[in-house]
């Protein structure tokens, strides 16, 4: 969607935000699969009101981007504009045992930035690319741990009252890869609450989660990591493997034969091809085990 009517464009310089044209989303999510739409960057948080309000009375949709690491985005010419917030510095700061973190922090350099000030807590998220934001959003979380659990209070933009808040932990709730925020909600900052550990120690265990990954998921590919959710008790990605579906592929999608819960794109698979992947593995599971695979990656179709 393109952005060309000149009072649109001449209030969003007011807003301080920075309009792009025609950004390819293939180049901004980790799947590298998306078609083109223009790209509005936030520089200020206190312009969110205004502006969701300026988009609203002129009828443009919006998405809202964070590190495109969760994102399956449709082909094409995309129906919608994609709002990013714009990485202030710094975007950690610590008072105590308090990290108080920009949603466009990048999440694993802050993790590291609170390990060195003997910060921990979060190791397991080592190597979960994306936002702090997107990782408030999808509540991210490995190896028994979950960002929400650290939450004290979180600064957003909430589409039900079109104003900037303050939400404290309690009132939000942190489920498997679900949070109680509304769809339209935009994460702006958080404070976490992180419990004191020496750098050493947070480093041994950032060691083996690392340790972890690179031993189990396809790293050098680009994927938007586990495709579906696992549903309560079993792995979904045992049950692909034991379906024998590791490398089955559509075009250049392909089911990883490292991790059968990853789909990689092996070259230029467009959307189109990982959705009819997808769906032939949902298909599958379906028939042999009566389990109904919900996604983990969020699809932005056209
Ligand atoms: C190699 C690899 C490994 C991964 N491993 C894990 C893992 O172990 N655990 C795990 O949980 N995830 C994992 N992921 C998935 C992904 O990294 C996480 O879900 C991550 O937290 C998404 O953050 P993002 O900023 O990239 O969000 P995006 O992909 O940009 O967006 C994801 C969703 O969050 C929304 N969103 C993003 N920013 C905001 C914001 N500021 N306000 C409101 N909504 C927002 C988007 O609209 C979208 O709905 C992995 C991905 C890859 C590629």
């Amino acid at each position: 969607m393109r952005v060309s009517d000149s009072k649109i464009v001449a209030k969003l310089a007011e807003l301080n935000v920075e309009l792009q044209h025609s950004a390819s989303l293939s180049d901004l999510t980790s799947l590298g699969i998306g078609g083109t739409t223009d790209l509005l960057r936030i520089k200020s948080h206190e312009s969110l009101p205004d502006l969701l309000n300026l988009l609203d009375a002129n009828h443009v949709p919006h998405k809202f981007l964070g590190g495109g690491s969760n994102l399956l985005v449709g082909d094409g010419d995309l129906p919608w504009v994609v709002l990013q917030l714009v990485r202030p510095e710094p975007d950690v700061v610590l008072d105590g045992n308090l990290a108080h973190v920009d949603a466009a922090a990048d999440l694993g350099r802050m993790i590291t930035f609170c390990a060195k000030n003997d910060l921990g807590g979060m190791e397991g998220l080592i190597g979960v690319p994306g936002t702090v934001g997107g990782a408030l959003r999808m509540n991210a979380g490995a190896y028994g741990m979950q960002i929400g659990s650290y939450v004290r209070e979180v600064k957003l933009y909430r589409a039900a009252t079109r104003k900037i808040e303050t939400l404290r932990g309690h009132q939000i709730s942190f489920e498997y890869r679900h949070t109680s925020f509304a769809p339209d909600d935009m994460m702006l900052a958080v404070i976490l609450e992180l419990p004191s550990k020496p750098y050493k120690e947070i480093l041994q265990g950032i060691r083996i989660c690392n340790e972890k990954r690179r031993s189990s998921q396809p790293l050098g590919q680009k994927s938007a990591g586990c495709i579906f959710k696992n549903p309560p008790g079993v792995s979904a990605g045992r049950m692909i493997d034991e379906l024998g579906l590791k490398s089955l592929s559509v075009g250049d999608a392909q089911v990883s034969d490292r991790h059968a819960n990853f789909f990689v794109n092996a070259g230029h698979a467009s959307a189109k091809d990982m959705l009819a992947l997808i769906a032939d593995v949902r298909e599958r599971v379906q028939k042999s085990f009566g389990v109904n695979l919900e996604n983990e990656v969020v699809v932005w179709n056209a």
